[in-house]
């Protein structure tokens, strides 16, 4: 059915658009707290990922490729290359990683701060 297809990408892109810019924003050095609510934060994301089938795959892509929280540059790195396993089984152009950092802000106070935002 096109209309739930049209629903269920742009649900898609939207959690993307979240996953990834919290990634970015991520702290650089976190604490082993910081760590733990990342890695619980998207556990709980891939359970509760309204599309239930969409839930299934990511739950076992985490489990094979488990959360990167040492800093934001690992984390970051990590949700682009599990987006990019997501994309190949869906037959989608994978994306440069190396652009990841640059492609996703979120005008606030940090970014402001340098100018950039
Ligand atoms: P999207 O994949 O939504 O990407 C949005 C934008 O993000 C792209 O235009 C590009 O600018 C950027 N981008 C692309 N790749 C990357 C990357 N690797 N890193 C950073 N940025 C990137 N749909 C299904 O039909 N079946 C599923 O099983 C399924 N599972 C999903 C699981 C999860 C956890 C999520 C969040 C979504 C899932 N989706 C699934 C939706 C699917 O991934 C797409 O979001 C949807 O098909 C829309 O695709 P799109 O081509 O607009 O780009």
């Amino acid at each position: 059915h096109l209309g739930n297809e049209t629903l269920k990408a742009e649900l898609g892109r939207a959690s993307w658009k979240l996953l990834h810019t919290t990634l970015a924003r991520f702290p650089e050095s976190p604490s082993a707290d910081e760590r733990a609510a990342l890695a619980q934060y998207l556990a709980l994301f891939a359970r509760l990922y309204p599309c239930g089938e969409c839930a299934g795959h990511f739950q076992k892509l985490l489990k094979e490729y488990p959360p990167q929280t040492s800093g934001r540059k690992a984390a970051s790195q990590w949700g682009c290359f599990v987006h990019n396993l997501v994309n190949e089984r869906l037959g989608k152009e994978v994306f440069d990683c190396m652009m990841v950092g640059e492609a996703y802000k979120c005008g606030c106070a940090e970014e402001d701060e340098k100018g950039k935002g």
